[in-house]
């Protein structure tokens, strides 16, 4: 007789939902559909040759020592680079305050760990980060949504979703360039919610996988004005995804049990790969690379904006982000994006559509556009393309 593994799960793992949430697959058969769902760096952007001299180089010079357990908190000589750069962007950061993890998705995952109880009440963005909420998920969370508008987490709300008893755990914000919306509170918007965070005692964390690919200038994240901030960053973007190499800023309260956190999860980070990024990032390479990569970003934003004000009929709004991979399109009320998908795939461009971004999946009016990587012609054909579905959408 074969295991009936239902009658063996956890209770957390009846909670999980399948990866994505949505199987675009079937709608992307035929190579000529331009899919507008991507949150990566392009090709163009990736640095290939000097990852690839990077890590030769790494291996060549390696201690064997190396080779074994060591470092669960990180490579040194990277978080020592990492906290530089959180000081550069105002945050003041120590290294020993830094966690390498794998990926900013770890850092979710290791913060909730410490922070929930099956059942704790956590604040996330409406629409919001469909990772996170995986994340959440997972430690069996309840949701209490607080509104995004052009400038992120409505005040308001968070003040209602923070008067409640229990109290909420902490906040999960992305609060720069955000992912689905690529929206950014100006510094009043930001002050106002960490005010509301101290009012009632609930900490902030920070996911900033965008915050380094701003435009004109860099909003600096929320950990510059609040040394309390529990701050997430990543490689993902500004390097590889495949990388797999983000951290964890923390207080140092929480630092040894965010350390052994790590240390039960996966004992340590790639100690290759820690010293090829640093090897990588030397001699200011980074910036320099940042600044290249922020050029094509721009030049393909700047595509996406000038393609929706063409194309787009009356009655659809849009995001202005000034930074990051996004932008939030919202059709007029009634309108469900992910009915419209199948059409649109037919008309060859698909997109994500909004109710992915809400954790009860509700039929949503909006949908992600993700500029990053495409080039400016395939952006904007794309846009073209659901310009003519929505405007029959509308007329009829
Ligand atoms: N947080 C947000 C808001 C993201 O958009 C992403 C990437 N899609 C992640 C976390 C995961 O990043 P990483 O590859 O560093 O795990």
């Amino acid at each position: 007789m074969s295991t009936d593994w239902g009658t063996h799960l956890a209770h957390r793992a009846a909670r999980i939902q399948p990866s994505l949430r949505l199987d675009l697959d079937p709608l992307l058969t035929d190579p000529g559909t331009i899919y507008l769902g991507g949150g990566t760096p392009p090709v163009e952007c990736l640095p290939i040759d000097r990852l690839a001299e990077a890590a030769r180089q790494v291996w060549a010079e390696l201690d064997p020592a190396t080779l074994y357990y060591d470092e669960t908190p990180g490579h040194r000589p990277l978080r020592e680079l990492i906290a530089a750069r959180m000081r550069r962007r105002g945050a003041e950061v120590d290294p020993d305050n830094i966690l390498i993890t794998a990926g900013a998705q770890q850092g979710i995952d290791l913060v909730a760990r410490l922070l929930l109880n099956p059942g704790d009440r956590v604040v996330i963005e409406e629409p919001g980060y469909f990772g996170g909420f995986q994340v959440f998920d997972h430690y069996e969370a309840q949701y209490l949504t607080v509104p995004v508008d052009d400038e992120g987490i409505v005040p308001e709300a968070l003040a209602r979703a923070l008067d409640t008893s229990p109290r909420p755990k902490f906040i999960y914000t992305v609060a720069t360039f955000q992912n689905p919306t690529g929206v950014t509170g100006s510094p009043a918007r930001r002050r106002e919610i960490l005010a509301l965070a101290r009012e009632f005692g609930v900490p902030v964390v920070e996911d900033d996988p965008y915050g380094e690919l701003w435009f004109e200038r860099d909003p600096g994240p929320l950990r510059a004005l609040d040394p309390d901030v529990i701050y997430i960053g990543t490689f993902s973007k500004t390097l590889a995804p495949a990388l797999r190499m983000g951290w964890v800023a923390a207080p140092q309260e929480l630092m040894r049990l965010l350390i052994d956190a790590k240390e039960a999860v996966d004992i340590q980070s790639d100690r290759m790969m820690q010293r090829t990024v640093v090897q990588v990032c030397a001699d200011g390479w980074l910036d320099a690379h940042l600044d290249q990569a922020r050029a094509v970003y721009r030049a393909r934003w700047e595509a996406v904006r000038a393609a929706l004000e063409r194309a787009m009929p009356p009655g659809v709004r849009w995001t202005e982000p000034e930074g990051g991979y996004f932008f939030w399109v919202t059709l007029p009320d009634g309108i469900d994006t992910s009915a419209l998908l199948p059409e649109c795939a037919a008309a060859g461009v698909v997109y994500l559509p909004g109710s992915l971004f809400y954790p009860d999946m509700r039929p949503s009016a909006s949908l992600r556009i993700g500029f990053s990587t495409l080039p400016p012609e395939d952006l904007t054909l794309g846009i073209e393309r659901l310009g003519q579905v929505f405007h029959g959408a509308l007329a009829g």
